[in-house]
């Protein structure tokens, strides 16, 4: 028998996400950013279902854009920041994936290269991370020039897009707005998900929307239901067995959770080694039977135990589903002090991805 612990992928939601996005990037094309494997769900998966929708996919390395392509796919595919030798230049010309140059010895490789890739050129427009700041512009782009290269666009990234209340998404429009005004024929791409929900926020010729795909929410004050985004991932496991705790007994490691009164209690067979996040402690949800319950205790790396207060009558070989349309990951992310992003590219390899 295989282990009951699935994610079940609902491919459906993934494109209903995604046509949300289209709508409301407005003017904006979207591209589909579909890295770090589809942010867990399977990038091959993913790039199939979204292919009759999206004209783009955005990906960070060059294995994932091999992947769109041993997939048969032809869609436009934006490498945002994996060129990391002079040899991918030349492989990133043959799959025909468009690189994304944020450093001068980037620029110097595709210059140097006879195969040459389609070229956009990063700005930091504030983010500080990766790109040419905007006093460098003039001298990058006649370098290229001179070189014989004209880029297809400019693209900047937000740091703060996901506060509401911030100054800085706007402040980096400015910024990037500015840097790129004596190149007005190339496009511009910025706007990552929480982009999507900033009321008037400009997302010029290209958005970049990620997380919003995959049904978790980009925003820390509301959440991906209150967005209009379906949850894409379900996890879930089974009950593995079920004891009653008597007051004064303990569970798991450390023994951080006690009884103070007779308790139905289960577990569950899941835990770190799965993704599912050790510092979702007591408290957490999950659901099981139609009912909430609760976590108790540390997670441990393959199992977890469960308060079955609300669900009394649960037995071993009942499912539970510790993230999805019940729970949301965005409760799990605040309960284990991280985000939906870094839950979902977590789940690991021993967890079978279910496509519906
Ligand atoms: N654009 C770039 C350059 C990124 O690195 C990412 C993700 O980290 C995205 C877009 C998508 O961001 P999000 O998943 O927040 O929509």
């Amino acid at each position: 028998m295989p282990r009951p612990t699935i994610a079940h992928v609902d491919l459906d939601a993934l494109r209903h996400n995604y046509r949300l996005a289209r709508e409301r990037a407005g003017d904006a094309s979207a591209m589909a950013v579909i890295k770090a494997d589809g942010y867990g769900h399977g990038i091959r998966a993913v790039a199939r279902a979204l292919a009759a929708d999206v004209s783009c996919f955005a990906v960070a390395c060059l294995e994932e854009a091999q992947a769109i392509r041993d997939e048969g796919l032809n869609q436009t595919v934006v490498l945002l920041q994996g060129m990391h030798s002079e040899a991918d230049v030349a492989t990133c010309a043959c799959l025909g994936v468009e690189v994304v140059v944020h450093s001068d010895y980037q620029l110097q490789w595709v210059i140097d290269s006879p195969d040459r890739p389609t070229l956009w050129i990063k700005v930091n427009s504030g983010m500080n991370r990766l790109g040419f700041r905007p006093s460098e512009l003039a001298g990058v782009m006649a370098r290229a020039d001179q070189g014989g290269c004209r880029p297809k666009g400019f693209l900047t990234h937000f740091a703060s897009a996901d506060e509401p209340e911030s100054p800085v998404t706007e402040a980096q429009t400015r910024v990037f707005n500015e840097a790129v005004a004596p190149w007005p024929d190339l496009l511009r791409s910025v706007g990552n998900s929480a982009a999507h929900f900033r009321p008037g926020q400009p997302l010029f010729h290209w958005s970049r929307p990620g997380i919003m795909l995959y049904g978790a929410s980009p925003l820390g004050d509301r959440d991906s239901n209150v967005l209009g985004l379906k949850p894409v991932m379900t996890l879930a496991s089974e009950l593995i067995a079920v004891r009653t705790l008597q007051p004064g007994d303990s569970v798991g490691y450390g023994q951080t959770w006690t009884a103070d009164r007779p308790t139905p209690m289960g577990i569950v067979a899941i835990g770190y080694g799965d993704g599912y996040p050790r510092h979702a402690g007591t408290d957490t949800p999950a659901w099981v039977n139609g009912q909430r319950i609760r976590l108790i205790g540390r997670v441990s790396m393959d199992m977890l135990a469960v308060d079955l207060s609300a669900a009394p009558a649960a037995q071993p070989g009942d499912k539970v589903e510790l993230w999805g349309a019940n729970v949301l990951i965005d409760e799990v992310a605040r309960h284990a002090g991280t985000i939906g992003y870094e839950l979902l590219t977590g789940v690991t390899a021993r967890v079978p991805r279910r496509y519906r």
